[in-house]
């Protein structure tokens, strides 16, 4: 995950809480005969280039690039309490 600004492009209220959706893919065996599953093997994480992120606002999940450009086209207006005067 980049270390930059988010804003979901969805709800456009939410800067702050996301969750990372990951995905893993865990093989098996079954019983060609029965269809009982008879194995099942390690899960193993779904290499993704990109990460899946969500909203925890309004749970809309997309890639991280959607959030990050949403958060250039509109940065946090900076206010009289969190702005650095030089
Ligand atoms: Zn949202």
């Amino acid at each position: 995950m980049q270390e930059v600004p988010y804003f979901c492009p969805n709800c456009r209220s939410n800067r702050i809480k996301f969750s990372t959706i990951t995905s893993y893919s865990q093989s098996f065996l079954k019983d060609a005969l029965s269809g009982i599953v008879k194995e099942f093997l390690e899960p193993e994480p779904i290499v993704e280039t990109e990460p899946t992120i969500q909203c925890l606002v309004c749970s809309f999940a997309s890639n991280e690039m959607r959030f990050i450009k949403q958060a250039e086209r509109e940065p946090r207006v900076e206010t009289p309490t969190t702005a650095v005067y030089r």
